[in-house]
């Protein structure tokens, strides 16, 4: 007995697709939707057998309709790495406000309970450490992060907005890094670009001095917790991550020494308006949802690992292995 109809934006994504195997897992039907841009079909194939699967190729900053009922909605459509802001800003911009308004029109129409992908980049480069749900943050529009971040910011904005006007079931969760198999290896963020360094021979690449800090979850921790946060009834922010946070020089170094590599760290500047340090506050997500993350760095870094190995030598050498061109408009 299928439990309901869960639609997944970004289905084809790295989190989305694993969110796909969640709600399949669980006995849901599941409809995955995503414009391909940065997600890819290899994430989902082992699912396309399954009748309670289906995909949709569509860029749900257009009109979405979906026929038939819908229980739920997650919406994790978006790019999610700094490079590809940078390459397609418009439509990292497009999906989180358009993207978000027709999805919450499709919540109401639906009467599906829907949960929103947003991001701890909503406090840019933090000044409260760690960073609790309360700080409003610190973030530049017009820099290179702005178009993702403002339209995290507009995405959250409009969900409330929804929630307090129409009644809508809305839950938004803030995402902090996060890392597991499915990365793409050259999305440009550092777990994939120092394992694919290390696998290709070459040297790690640690912007500025690497004294700025990251906390790294591991997939199936966050899911575990999305999950938890869609089923709760609370309707504000919820911070999801792992506190365990590191330096980026010393979890290059933790790199170095998964991979065995003789290659050594050089330096390159520092991107404007990285942020400097970053840590979840959990306090919440440990309170209305009994979770905390349970797999280590240690542990998650060698299964992730096992992943980027197993791919082929096409992929670890395709630098840009998607020409976004087409989609510019
Ligand atoms: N970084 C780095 N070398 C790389 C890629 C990223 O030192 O080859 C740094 C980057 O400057 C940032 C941190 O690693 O401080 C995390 O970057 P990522 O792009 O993974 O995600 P962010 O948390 O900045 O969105």
């Amino acid at each position: 007995m299928v439990k309901g109809r869960v639609l997944i934006t970004g289905g084809a994504g790295f989190l989305g697709s694993h969110l796909c195997d969640r709600f399949i897992r669980e006995g849901y039907h599941v409809v995955a939707m995503d414009n391909l841009i940065t997600g890819e079909l290899k994430n989902i194939e082992h699912l396309f057998h399954l009748k309670e699967f289906e995909f949709y190729h569509h860029d749900v900053s257009k009109f979405v309709h979906v026929s038939g009922e819908l229980q739920y909605i997650l919406h994790f459509a978006s790019p999610a790495s700094p490079i590809d802001y940078l390459k397609i800003p418009i439509q990292t911009l497009k999906v989180g406000s358009l993207g978000t308004h027709n999805l919450l029109g499709l919540a109401r129409s639906k009467g599906a309970r829907i949960l929103v992908a947003s991001t701890s980049e909503v406090y840019g480069d933090p000044t409260v450490h760690p960073q609790t749900e309360e700080y409003y943050g610190n973030v530049n529009p017009v820099g290179p992060r702005g178009v993702y971040d403002e339209a995290k910011r507009f995405q959250e904005a409009m969900t409330m907005a929804y929630h307090t006007y129409h009644g809508l079931e809305t839950r938004i969760v803030r995402i902090f890094n996060t890392y597991g198999p499915r990365m793409r290896l050259n999305d440009g963020r550092v777990l994939p670009a120092f394992i694919g360094q290390a696998l290709r021979g070459e040297d790690l690449t640690v912007f500025g001095d690497g004294s700025q800090t990251r906390s790294f979850c591991y997939v199936d921790d966050l899911v575990e917790g999305i999950y938890r946060l869609l089923m709760s009834d609370y309707v504000m922010p919820v911070n999801i991550g792992n506190p365990d946070e590191i330096t980026i020089l010393d979890f290059a170094k933790e790199i170095i020494k998964l991979t065995g590599t003789q290659q050594k760290i050089v330096y390159k500047p520092f991107p404007k308006d990285d942020p400097k340090q970053r840590q979840p506050d959990i306090t919440k997500a440990k309170k209305l949802l009994g979770w905390e993350p349970k797999v280590s760095r240690a542990e998650g870094l060698k299964i992730t690992y096992q992943y980027f190995k197993s791919l082929s030598r096409d992929e670890l050498y395709q630098r840009d292995h998607k020409s976004f061109e087409g989609y510019i408009k």
